[in-house]
């Protein structure tokens, strides 16, 4: 399956470079994605992608939620576990559902 590349994506107002990186390994402990940021440069969502398509979009979606959470919460952020957990649940109900997850989000009302 050919990998699709979205360059930039915004969050809130937020615009975020969107990069796929071979085994990124941000950090010591193993990670399959993250935020980087430096305030001289658009913030970037990096996915690992040496990861499975499944893994990756379920990445995604746990960055765009911290992405999300920033952008919104003006304080403390949701714990790790929280956004893990949303991430997770999100992505299952988006995979199962998607023609409704499309009407969710940008279908046309008849
Ligand atoms: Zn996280």
């Amino acid at each position: 399956m050919k990998k699709k590349k979205i360059p930039i994506v915004r969050i809130l107002g937020v615009e975020y470079e969107l990069l796929f990186v071979e085994g990124m390994g941000l950090g010591e402990e193993s990670t399959t994605g993250g935020i980087v940021e430096d305030n001289t440069k658009t913030p970037k969502i990096v996915i690992d992608s040496s990861q499975s398509g499944a893994v990756q979009r379920e990445t995604l979606l746990h960055e765009l939620l911290h992405a999300s959470d920033r952008a919104s919460c003006g304080g403390k952020q949701l714990p790790e576990k929280v956004i893990d957990r949303l991430a997770r649940m999100l992505y299952a109900i988006g995979r199962d559902n998607l023609s409704t997850m499309l009407w969710v989000f940008g279908g046309e009302d008849e």
